[in-house]
């Protein structure tokens, strides 16, 4: 792939692999649909080299979260699994897809996480969002553009987050989207699984956690940094 081909959105996921942004943040981009704005995703790689599931599989399965959540538009920069580097040739493809989207909200992986394809996309998304914002940098690629908000997800590694966006509403929608993911739930052999559970048991799991540290159902969690401005009327909404 040369060219992500995004539409403008407002808001813009990106995953080292399919199935990567739904366990972080379903519910968040659940809830933004279905306040009106548009979410668009973008997977660094398809995902070949997971023990379950073929790249068929994979690919199907992400159609269908997509079209659960209401996604606008996913695309796929195919960039190899288990070996995705923090490259000059993938940073500019995710500076494409920056500049394309026009997204206002980048969701992105944090860089602490035990997955290698999870620190590379983390560190080509933190330079994509920097440069894809620089009119002489790449400028056959678009317009500059830089998201003005920009949170990192954790992965597989608890990450002290600034930010927890409530998801008790769409807790049950969020499994049902983790459901699609067919060839990562539930395997007879456990033995592959970082950490022993499944994509759906983990993310429940963890937003029940983060939704008990700020008093309600489930919570995803979510890394700013620096100071998030707010406006006054957002601190007693
Ligand atoms: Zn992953």
């Amino acid at each position: 792939m040369t060219n992500p081909g995004l539409r403008p959105c407002d808001v813009l996921a990106i995953g080292a692999h399919p199935d990567d942004v739904e366990i972080a943040a379903a519910g968040t981009l659940l809830l933004l649909a279905q306040a009106g704005r548009t979410v668009s995703i973008v997977d660094v790689t398809r995902g070949e080299k997971g023990s379950r599931g073929t790249v068929a599989d994979r690919t199907a399965e992400a159609a269908a979260a997509a079209a659960r959540l209401g996604v606008q538009d996913r695309r796929n920069l195919e960039r190899p699994d288990t070996a995705v580097a923090a490259d000059e040739a993938t940073v500019l493809l995710l500076v494409a897809a920056l500049r394309q989207g026009r997204p206002r909200l980048l969701l992105a992986p944090h860089a602490h996480d035990v997955h290698p394809d999870h620190v590379a996309t983390a560190t080509d998304c933190e330079r994509a969002w920097f440069l894809a914002g620089l009119r002489h940098v790449a400028p056959e690629l678009g317009a500059p553009h830089r998201p003005t908000l920009f949170l990192r997800y954790p992965g597989n590694r608890h990450v002290e987050p600034t930010v927890a966006v409530d998801v008790t509403a769409v807790a049950g929608a969020k499994a049902e989207v983790l459901r699609c993911y067919r060839s990562q739930l539930h395997p007879p052999d456990r033995g592959h699984l970082v950490q022993g559970l499944d994509v759906l048991e983990r993310a429940e799991v963890r937003d029940r956690f983060h939704g008990a540290r700020i008093g309600v159902g489930a919570a995803e969690p979510f890394w700013h940094d620096g100071p998030l401005p707010l406006r006054a009327a957002a601190l007693l909404p």
